[in-house]
């Protein structure tokens, strides 16, 4: 038995799209572009939509674009990829880490108020594992303190709170579109934002620091080269208008996982379903009860790759990778390092057979009866 942790869901229909892009040899800049910006821009519910050439280059232009500099602090849960911190260290501004809510994973808007100080500027709010957050909070927040609002919907596209898409809540928010998330560009990611002027200068950095008006060799500001191909563009035009049909797929694997694992003790699942809230299905990220350890979570994961089943750790935490070793973390972020350490993310894609989760369930729970079982006998 082989099963991956994610595979990309890739039909005939993508396969024309990209190879009718090759023949038409227009390959950056031009329709595809376009039409990918204008159909997320109508799917999220925004103004404006900005492809880029992956969620990390969204992320670093929402920052930069916002104006967030040198000594701006930047509140961010460590309980995510990296990209998220990484984005605001690239303008010289500050990680703030805070903790997390146990049941959506999601930054805990409860923690808000005590890490934001006078150089604060702004919230970077992710939506873990595409499960929105708690907007209402923290939008909440945000206003009082006069602080810009980005949403890191990497994770999350799809996904609703109160009705309305992720994405279309904060002064700017970025998806992404590697081969693991939901749909895919190959690599690739996309900023929306309601503001003209700040979508104006996400197109402009994007592109060597051009604005529109401008001639090829004219660059007003540093920009960077993080356009998307159109080869990527029209991959993700594909995948975009399948989103419907992929998102139910991914709920249905989710809940056959639901079905087979909520009852066992051992181990804690994601919640199903949320009150106000539509859920995207990322991963399947499962984790161990609490007498469990790193140890015996990554004994798991050992176990079930000699089964031939590819599982992930999300998250080791930010705070903890060696990039961050210098940074000061100001507060105390025990729901991240306990969870980080027992999360097993199962593997998760939209064409993942019921058999294959059945069996993905099988060994999972003999790995973890086992080691209940060494632990019986070591008692004795
Ligand atoms: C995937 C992801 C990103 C961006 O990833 P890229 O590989 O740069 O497209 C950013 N933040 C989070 C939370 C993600 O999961």
């Amino acid at each position: 038995m082989k099963v991956p942790l994610s595979q990309p869901d890739i039909t005939e229909a993508e396969i024309e799209a990209v190879v009718s892009v090759l023949r038409s040899s227009r390959l950056s800049i031009g329709p595809k572009q376009e039409e990918f910006e204008q159909q997320m821009a109508v799917y999220i519910g925004v103004p404006h939509a900005i492809a880029v050439s992956s969620g990390t280059a969204g992320l670093h232009l929402c920052i930069r674009a916002l104006g967030i500099s040198k000594g701006d602090e930047v509140i961010v849960p460590s309980f995510t990829f990296i990209a998220a911190a990484n984005a605001i260290r690239y303008e010289g501004a500050v990680p703030v880490f805070i903790d997390i809510e146990p049941e959506t994973l999601n930054l805990d808007p409860s923690r808000l108020e005590e890490a934001i100080t006078p150089k604060t500027r702004a919230i970077l709010v992710v939506h873990t594992f595409g499960c929105p957050a708690d907007m209402d909070a923290i939008l909440d927040i945000g206003r009082r303190h006069h602080l810009l609002v980005i949403e890191d919907a990497c994770e999350a596209i799809g996904a609703e709170y109160k009705g309305r898409k992720v994405g279309s809540f904060g002064d700017a928010a970025v998806f992404a579109f590697y081969p693991n998330k939901q749909i895919t560009t190959g690599e690739g990611g996309i900023v929306v934002t309601p503001h003209e002027q700040v979508a104006r200068s996400i197109r402009a950095l994007r592109n060597q620091g051009r604005y529109e008006s401008d001639d090829w060799f004219q660059h007003d500001t540093l920009g960077y080269n993080y356009r998307l191909s159109e080869i990527s563009c029209a991959l993700g035009c594909v995948q975009l208008q399948r989103i419907e049909s992929i998102l139910a797929r991914r709920e249905a694997v989710a809940q056959k996982y639901d079905e087979i694992l909520r009852s066992r003790k051992e181990l804690t699942v994601p919640p199903i379903a949320l009150h106000h809230k539509r859920i995207s299905w990322f991963v399947y990220v499962i984790r161990l009860a609490a007498n469990f350890g790193q140890l015996q979570r990554d004994a798991v994961v050992q176990f079930l790759a000699t089964k031939g089943i590819s599982c992930g750790r999300y998250f080791a935490p930010i705070h903890k990778q060696p990039a961050y070793r210098h940074y000061k973390v100001r507060h105390p972020l025990p729901a991240t390092e306990s969870i980080s350490r027992r999360t097993i993310a199962l593997p998760f894609f939209n064409g993942l057979a019921d058999p294959d989760i059945e069996q993905v369930c099988t060994s999972l729970m003999r790995s973890v009866e086992s080691i209940c079982l060494e632990r019986e006998q070591a008692k004795i």
